[in-house]
């Protein structure tokens, strides 16, 4: 802590090698939820290698889920990772592309701020590298930033950002930051044995960009004997105490307790000269783990959208269920339903047995029907439904059509000609011509109507929630949806706009114009998920019960 009552950061960079999808993600996080726990004030960070300026304007099916924070950044999906275990919130500063490294450079160059300099990748790219893996450290708010480089070691692409580390090491010195390795030890069946060589060489070639790991993080199926961590540490240069294992876990929020048992925080702690020898309390954590560990039922909840192919592309959705399972004691089944096999002919053979729907949000025309088919189903068999962005679009079309009998309702996004927009576009998006970064993004304030059913599920009448979209629901029909029975209640004071729609003659049928799976947490669970899990809960033991009826 500096005298001016800032803290003074360190850094810990984590680097991944031999393969991607070893999940840089999981252990940042797991690693700064223990450091958390013991008091530090942390943060984690992302560099992206790949150019696009952020992922906001990535299709789904390349990269998951587009993770949009409060101040309305687009971010990769890790920092979704990151808020789920840490509980605090990021901001853009979290996540750097190349793309945007570039874009600041190139900004900057063509005003005349490099005086007739050439502008290379070493020093300019990296220096703009190496202000950004500081901004969050210079804030004064945290003990350790953590800085996950995206890729892997060896990658074209990322040289820069090694090459930034590197510096970055070596001008902060040996006690202020770091570099974690995270690689895979594979297990020949056909041997029988672990391999450390692909481990050997990512760190070789992690060496050749100058870098010393300090401590390197192994996957493996199998528990590393004793003789196995020397012979890494001997190869690899680090202490054996410095070689970590990690065991695949049976569900991400595992590897916290599984990186206390290695004493990765310890270890980490002892290199940055942190002396704290108090014991993690992790007990409300591994609360959690017993009750996602140990659930009493089993519910099936169809999500219908039109990425399912990639689950990813609904992380936080699927990850706010786990939550929300946990609360309820149940294990929440995702049924992944393609909105585009979906039509009202089949809607009831394809979803008979669940206990509750989610229509998903997404963007453009391709399987809207299948999902207008899966809204009428559920509201007329008065099955829990909740929709969330593009969900709650549909399900304001399918009561236009169904109920209002407005047989030619839309959405403009849809249908530019329709003289039905009861989904139209917003005001300030008709001028907007590029597509990153224009959506309505980030947090905005909500008022609740009283007494409605979203006011019960947050127990408050003004709510704060994350955005992402271009269309909203028509203001000029409000009084018609209002007179038969679809209650408005949740509307953004300041632009009027309806962020909330529920119907009053159905069980559970909500609809929110914003996006409630970026907030959910595992120490605040989101409500919206609570509650829509144990309506589910309740209609499975309805059903259960009628069954026991009938059969008896
Ligand atoms: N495509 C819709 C819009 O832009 C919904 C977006 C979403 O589901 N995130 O308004």
């Amino acid at each position: 802590m500096a005298a001016n009552g800032k803290k003074t950061a360190k850094y810990i960079f984590v680097t991944g090698g031999v393969t991607s999808s070893l999940g840089k993600g999981i252990i940042a996080s797991s690693l700064a939820k223990l450091l958390q726990s013991r008091g530090l004030s942390v943060t984690i960070q992302k560099f992206d290698p790949y150019i696009n300026v952020d992922p906001g304007t990535l299709n789904p099916y390349e990269h998951g889920e587009c993770y949009v924070t409060d101040d309305g950044a687009e971010t990769d999906l890790d920092l979704g990772h990151y808020e789920r275990f840490l509980n605090t919130p990021t901001s853009q500063a979290n996540n750097v592309t190349t793309g945007r490294i570039y874009f600041d450079v190139i900004t900057r160059e063509r005003r005349g701020d490099f005086l007739g300099k050439t502008v290379q990748v070493v020093p300019h790219i990296t220096d703009e590298i190496k202000s950004k893996m500081r901004l969050l450290g210079e804030t004064g708010e945290y003990d350790i930033v953590i800085t996950e480089i995206g890729g892997c070691v060896g990658d074209i692409e990322s040289l820069p950002f090694l090459e930034a580390v590197r510096q970055l090491k070596f001008e902060l010195g040996e006690n202020d930051a770091l570099v974690i390795h995270l690689t895979l030890i594979p297990y020949l069946s056909s041997a029988g044995e672990l391999k450390t060589k692909p481990t050997q060489h990512s760190v070789r070639m992690l060496q050749e960009s100058g870098i010393q790991p300090d401590i390197l993080v192994c996957r493996t199926e199998h528990p590393l004997p004793p003789e196995m961590r020397k012979k890494i540490a001997l190869f690899c240069n680090v202490q054996p105490s410095s070689v970590i294992e990690a065991m695949d876990a049976s569900t991400i929020y595992e590897v916290p307790l599984l990186m206390k048992k290695e004493r990765l925080d310890q270890r980490a702690l002892y290199m940055l000269d942190i002396y704290d020898d108090k014991d993690v309390d992790l007990d409300a954590w591994q609360d959690f783990v017993n009750r996602l560990s140990n659930p009493k039922t089993t519910l099936k909840i169809g999500l219908v959208g039109k990425y399912v192919e990639l689950h990813d592309a609904y992380k936080s959705i699927a990850e706010s269920f786990i939550h929300a399972g946990a609360v309820n004691e149940c294990k929440v089944q995702i049924e992944w339903i393609h909105s585009e096999h979906l039509s009202p002919e089949n809607a009831a053979d394809m979803m008979a047995d669940l206990d509750g729907v989610l229509v998903a949000p997404g963007f453009g025309e391709r399987g809207i029907e299948g999902k207008i088919a899966a809204v009428q189903y559920v509201r007329e068999n008065n099955i829990p439904f909740f929709g969330i962005c593009l969900g709650m679009q549909m399900a304001v079309i399918e009561y236009a059509r169904n109920v209002l009998g407005w047989s030619e309702a839309h959405s403009i996004e849809m249908d530019k000609e329709t003289d039905w927009a009861v989904i139209d576009m917003m005001e300030e998006q008709k001028q907007i011509t590029n597509k990153g970064g224009t959506m309505r993004l980030g947090a905005y304030t909500c008022k609740l109507q009283s007494n409605s059913l979203a006011h019960k599920i947050y127990g408050k009448t003004t709510i704060s929630e994350r955005h992402r979209h271009r269309y909203e629901f028509n203001n000029r029909y409000r009084e018609d949806f209002a007179k038969s029975g679809m209650v408005l209640s949740g509307i953004n004071p300041e632009n009027d706009l309806v962020e909330v729609i529920e119907l009053a003659n159905h069980p559970f049928f909500i609809g929110v114009q914003y996006h409630p799976e970026l907030k959910s947490t595992v120490m605040n669970p989101h409500p919206l998920f609570v509650h829509f899990v144990k309506a589910a809960s309740k209609y499975a033991q309805q059903k259960r019960e009628i069954t026991e009826l009938v059969s008896a």
